[in-house]
């Protein structure tokens, strides 16, 4: 892996536009790594426990159903980290995927064999809502950490078949169904015995990641590890 520092676009680029936090807007220093001051980095609810969170949002998904390796949630999805989450995806703040690709290199940092790597992908939307929000908020994230880490991005190999319903609005089954089959390879030798990085913003039920790891599988990927920004747990126990 890369060490974790910019490089010179993004210093020169940082000269004109002094970088500010994306949690309270405070001007930081431009070698800083990270567009988040220290004050608000203190109050990112970080996930302490993966396990627990792991049993917590994958209990609908059946053991024979599972096709996802591994995941790993760096936050929980509330205070701060949700509100800058419903920015960047809902209110144009798409800048944000800097700081939450920071956070994510930093993560891998610690996670054993994140060397093991070979491409990064990120959860599709469909081309109608792309076209609508003006951006695919995951896509952002990934082609950032795919330049921060090294780890090649090959996130248009994985499509969205299906126009579907956002899942945070559906119970629990209809989520199910909303994303079944929604996920297709389209050129199966660019994952053919890889292990794949699959990154997404938000997790709630998991459905969504376990799907796409099932097209990823299917077409002979080797591992799927998802790595996302923040576990809706507390949404899960409201809908369950
Ligand atoms: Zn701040």
């Amino acid at each position: 892996m890369k060490e974790l520092q910019m490089g010179v676009n993004d210093f020169i680029v940082r000269l004109i536009f002094p970088p500010k936090c994306i949690f309270c807007s405070e001007l930081i220093d431009r070698r800083s790594e990270i567009e988040i001051c220290e004050k608000c980095f203190s109050k990112i609810p970080f996930v302490t426990d993966q396990k627990v969170f792991i049993k917590k949002f994958m209990r609908g998904v059946e053991p024979d159903s599972m096709w996802l390796d591994n995941i790993t949630c760096i936050c929980e999805y509330k205070g701060i980290i949700k509100e800058a989450i419903i920015k960047y995806k809902y209110f144009g703040k798409y800048s944000y995927h800097r700081a939450f690709a920071f956070l994510m290199a930093k993560k891998l940092e610690v996670i054993k064999n994140s060397s093991e790597h070979d491409i990064i992908i990120s959860v599709p939307l469909h081309k109608k809502r792309e076209k609508v929000r003006g951006y695919n908020q995951s896509f952002l994230i990934s082609s950032k950490l795919s330049k921060i880490t090294g780890i090649p991005e090959r996130s248009l190999v994985l499509e969205r078949m299906r126009y579907t319903n956002t899942q945070s609005l559906l119970h629990r089954d209809e989520r199910y169904l909303n994303v079944k089959d929604a996920f297709k390879v389209n050129n199966e030798k660019e994952v053919e015995n890889k292990v794949v990085l699959l990154i997404d913003d938000v997790v709630t039920m998991g459905y969504t990641l376990n799907e796409c790891s099932k097209a990823l599988k299917k077409a002979g990927a080797a591992k799927v590890h998802a790595l996302v920004i923040a576990a809706a747990v507390s949404n899960i126990e409201e809908s369950s």
